[in-house]
């Protein structure tokens, strides 16, 4: 059994994957090839915003929207400590500092109200600026966009979503990466959306954003590439992911749909047994994970591995205890919250075509030990 299993999706649209890479091989373009515009659009259409920009990763669809934002030393970004490094290591990279707030006890997404509460305390401190606010759609379902953005517009900050394992959920009918000032998603093979290498976009409906963007995207360009109105980095697209992920887009929407069936099983053979994940009614989640709690995880995770069931523990250490983030001077204790989740969740294997009779067998041998 695999975690995340890519083969089932590739026997569907095999041949227009390969027809697509072959377009690509005949016109050449390997880098800024049409594709990634037809993708753009595509994407942007999906999620009802008026601008995507792609790029190569979802790390630097983060650090581009850091960098439109003129983010620098002396400027605080709030983000959780409960997710993927990348979130806060694009803020310390810019030499500005991450201020984590705790996370909820039911969806692991940050806390609102202590957002408003940090938010307040470094102000009145003083010693930072207060800028910006990076929510992480951890698991693939949306923050509480409404309280986030109210906070955010009461201290004017912007909001950036990290929406890197939540492109195709959606918020009160409204589709991920459409909720903030500016979103970024990652298309790694492993996220609900992936390619075969690394790639990630950026959405925003702010025009002059969008060309900030598409300028630091390539060495910070003006009207060409040989006149630079800023510094910027390498972060584009290739070609040849895009021409994969408009081959993939095809299904998209209906592997949403079959990651729904694969999360409803997993709720109704679990749920007595494990703390299943809490998906808010307004939220649909893109189940990037499927993630749960129990006290005494590592001996489940044993269990599962000699049935040859693999699992995974996103994450085990939360970013405020990370050798990476010790000079911020986090102690053990501060987020309560981040730090039992991390001791006790781990995640199953999680895909659109996962079948039922494997789920089964996972199901089992969870009953078995708890
Ligand atoms: C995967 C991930 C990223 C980084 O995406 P890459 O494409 O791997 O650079 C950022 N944030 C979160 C929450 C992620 O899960």
């Amino acid at each position: 059994m695999q975690f995340i299993d890519l083969e089932a999706q590739q026997k569907r649209i095999r041949s227009k994957i390969e027809e697509n890479i072959m377009k690509v091989f005949d016109h050449g373009r390997y880098i800024m090839g049409p594709e990634i515009e037809e993708l753009e659009r595509k994407l942007a259409d999906y999620v009802a915003i008026r601008y995507a920009v792609g790029v190569g990763s979802g790390t630097d669809a983060l650090l581009i929207s850091l960098l439109a934002n003129r983010i620098g030393p002396l400027d605080a970004i709030f983000t959780s400590p409960f997710t993927f490094i990348a979130t806060a290591e694009v803020i310390q990279l810019l030499g500005a500092t991450p201020v984590f707030v705790d996370i909820e006890s039911d969806t692991y997404n940050m806390d609102p109200q202590k957002l408003e509460s940090t938010v307040r305390k470094v102000e009145s401190e003083g010693k930072l600026n207060p800028r910006g606010i990076i929510p992480v759609d951890i698991f693939g379902q949306a923050v509480d966009y409404d309280e986030i953005c109210s906070i955010a517009r009461e201290y004017d900050l912007f909001v950036l979503e990290d929406a890197a394992q939540s492109f195709g959920g959606s918020y009160k009918e409204k589709k991920t990466c459409s909720l903030a000032d500016i979103a970024a998603t990652s298309f790694f093979p492993a996220k609900p959306l992936g390619a075969y290498g690394d790639g990630g976009m950026i959405f925003t409906d702010d025009k002059e954003m969008f060309d900030q963007l598409i300028s630091i995207r390539v060495h910070g360009k003006g009207s060409y590439k040989y006149e630079n109105d800023r510094v910027g980095i390498n972060g584009r697209l290739d070609t040849i992911q895009a021409a994969i992920l408009l081959a993939k887009f095809t299904i998209f929407s209906e592997e949403i749909e079959l990651r729904q069936e694969v999360a409803e099983r997993y709720n109704l053979g679990l749920k007595d047994y494990v703390r299943i994940p809490f998906v808010k009614k307004h939220n649909i989640s893109a189940w990037a994970q499927y993630s749960v709690l129990h006290p005494r995880r590592d001996k489940i995770i044993e269990d599962l591995k000699t049935e040859g069931i693999p699992s995974a523990i996103y994450y085990p250490i939360p970013l405020h205890l990370q050798k990476a983030f010790s000079h911020l001077g986090y102690r053990p204790g501060d987020f309560p919250v981040s730090e039992k989740v991390c001791k006790e969740i781990f995640s199953l294997p999680m895909y659109p075509y996962l079948e039922p009779d494997k789920q089964k067998k996972i199901i089992d041998c969870i009953h078995r030990y708890v």
